[in-house]
């Protein structure tokens, strides 16, 4: 099957990471990590969470034409390594990116059949009580995070779905069912449509 490529953005605190680490592997996802200059939290693992590196090291990938996309968040770089997603497309993988919106809206000038999903949590009190009990920040991290959540409210119709994150296993499900959906379009099944002209040899 032909390559697909997912992003998916949202407020921190809106469960992505959590439903993004629930499309599995066997499914056809292969799930995209990103370099980042923000230090780790507690239980992060380098490359697995995230590549953590120095704004040095940051810079240089930038320079080397390596990161897909970049932008920057709340005082931190992050990237998207080009040559991961690349290859994964072109094995036929459905490549997942949890990026933020101005990185979303870059990948989708380069890739446009790039999928644009935005998840949302039902409130902002509600993602507010999340951040706090999530303990990972401090207060006046947390207040950039509910003002920046708010500020990327008007780019959310640049997008082409939008998921209300109040069930895990829900918000899930209707990922996997956009992804299946945009996969049985004509305009990404060519080699289908080929393969069924061709077998007119047959008869
Ligand atoms: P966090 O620090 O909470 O892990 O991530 C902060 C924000 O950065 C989130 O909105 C997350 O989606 C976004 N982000 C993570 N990796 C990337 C990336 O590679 N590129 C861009 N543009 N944003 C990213």
């Amino acid at each position: 099957m032909q390559g697909l490529l997912v992003i998916i953005s949202g407020p921190s605190g809106s469960g992505k990471g959590t439903v993004v680490k629930r499309l599995s592997p066997e499914n056809g996802y292969a799930l995209s990590i990103s370099v980042t200059t923000r230090a780790p939290r507690e239980g992060e693992v380098h490359g697995r969470d995230y590549f953590f590196a120095t704004e040095d090291e940051f810079k240089n990938l930038r320079a080397e034409n390596a990161l897909l996309e970049h932008a920057a968040y709340v005082g931190n770089f992050y990237g998207t390594p080009r040559k991961y997603v690349e290859e994964q497309i072109e094995n036929g993988k459905i490549v997942v990116l949890e990026i933020d919106v101005h990185g979303a809206l870059q990948v989708k000038e380069k890739f446009p059949a790039a999928v644009l999903i935005f998840l949302i949590p039902p409130s902002l009190p509600e993602l507010s009580a999340r951040l706090n009990n999530r303990g990972t920040e401090d207060a006046v991290t947390i207040e950039a995070r509910l003002k920046r959540a708010l500020e990327e409210v008007p780019l959310i119709n640049r997008y082409n779905y939008l998921v209300v994150n109040d069930d895990i296993p829900d918000a899930v499900h209707k990922i996997d069912s956009i992804v299946t959906a945009e996969r049985l379009k004509p305009a990404r099944s060519a080699k289908i449509i080929q393969e069924f002209i061709d077998s007119q040899k047959e008869f």
